[in-house]
């Protein structure tokens, strides 16, 4: 085991190796240049609070995994592309919540362009599309989602009250009654999706059926960074398991073992190491 001093000293060799790397390659080291460091770790530097029920925790320049109390904790992801971009991994639950961070986000970056990508037709995968798509923000999402979503919307929203239970939780009357809007910019689900700005990619990988029959990933390879969304557990048990493939869910789980991630971001849960893709085999074996 490495002590707390060996872990802080080679993250500071690792930072100071990044720095080096840059003025080598003869580019300006200029910490405001945007993902100039594209540099992720499990260690959280700063929480930004927004509400009381949502914050944000930033795990490196420019990274940022958002957190909704909802009432249980949904994470989403804002990453900062190397051309200045923001994508933005999962919404938050609501339009409200997202409104929030759109402000935050102008405040700490200014006007900048945004993608956002739908990781489901669940409520916490695309909660927060009516905001985004009103701010003129490209919502990208599988052509699964969409049909999902048209045929199985209301049976969705009430397993999601279902499963809150409590009907005085200020989320029970938001839910009963929020607008759902799908994505507007397609892609076909079996082919994933790759979006490139400036110099750095994202890519959206579908590993087959999991916790939902639509659920993707989305990996940021310049930071190994894996949004898994609901399909990685940081729980101790399966959480909505209402569509779930628990045969196939392993499989696709097991496929996400190609990425080299040294950040994994679950779709509910604090935790953020690589370990969650053990656990989440652990879990879903135990079933
Ligand atoms: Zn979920």
């Amino acid at each position: 085991m490495a002590t707390k001093n060996e872990i802080q000293l080679g993250l500071l060799m690792s930072v100071l190796a990044a720095c080096v790397l840059i003025d080598a390659s003869g580019r300006a080291a200029d910490a405001q240049t945007p993902g100039a460091a594209r540099i992720v770790s499990t260690n959280v530097q700063q929480r930004i609070d927004l509400a009381a029920d949502l914050y944000l925790r930033k795990i490196g320049a420019g990274a940022y995994v958002i957190g909704h109390l909802a009432p249980w904790l949904c994470n989403s992801v804002l990453v900062e592309m190397s051309d200045g971009t923001l994508v933005m991994g999962g919404t938050p639950c609501t339009p409200e919540a997202t409104k929030l961070v759109l402000a935050w986000s102008e405040q700490e970056f200014g006007k900048r362009k945004m993608v956002a990508i739908n990781t489901g037709y669940h409520v916490d995968n695309l909660g927060g599309n009516p905001a985004l798509i009103e701010a003129g923000i490209p919502v990208y999402g599988s052509d699964m989602s969409v049909t999902l979503l048209k045929e199985r919307g209301e049976p969705m929203r009430g397993t999601t009250l279902k499963l809150m239970g409590d009907t005085n939780s200020p989320f029970h009357a938001i839910y009963a009654k929020m607008t759902f809007r799908p994505p507007d910019r397609l892609f076909p689900i079996q082919d994933g999706l790759t979006l490139t700005f400036g110099g750095e990619v994202v890519r959206v990988i579908y590993p087959g059926p999991t916790q939902a029959p639509d659920k993707v990933v989305v990996y940021f390879p310049d930071r190994k960074m894996l949004f898994g969304s609901c399909m990685i557990l940081a729980g101790d048990r399966p959480g909505n398991t209402a569509e779930a493939d628990m045969k196939q869910w392993p499989v696709a789980i097991r496929k996400l073992g190609q990425f080299p991630a040294k950040v994994v971001v679950p779709g509910h849960g604090e935790r953020l190491d690589p370990g969650l893709i053990q656990h989440t085999l652990n879990l879903l074996d135990r079933q």
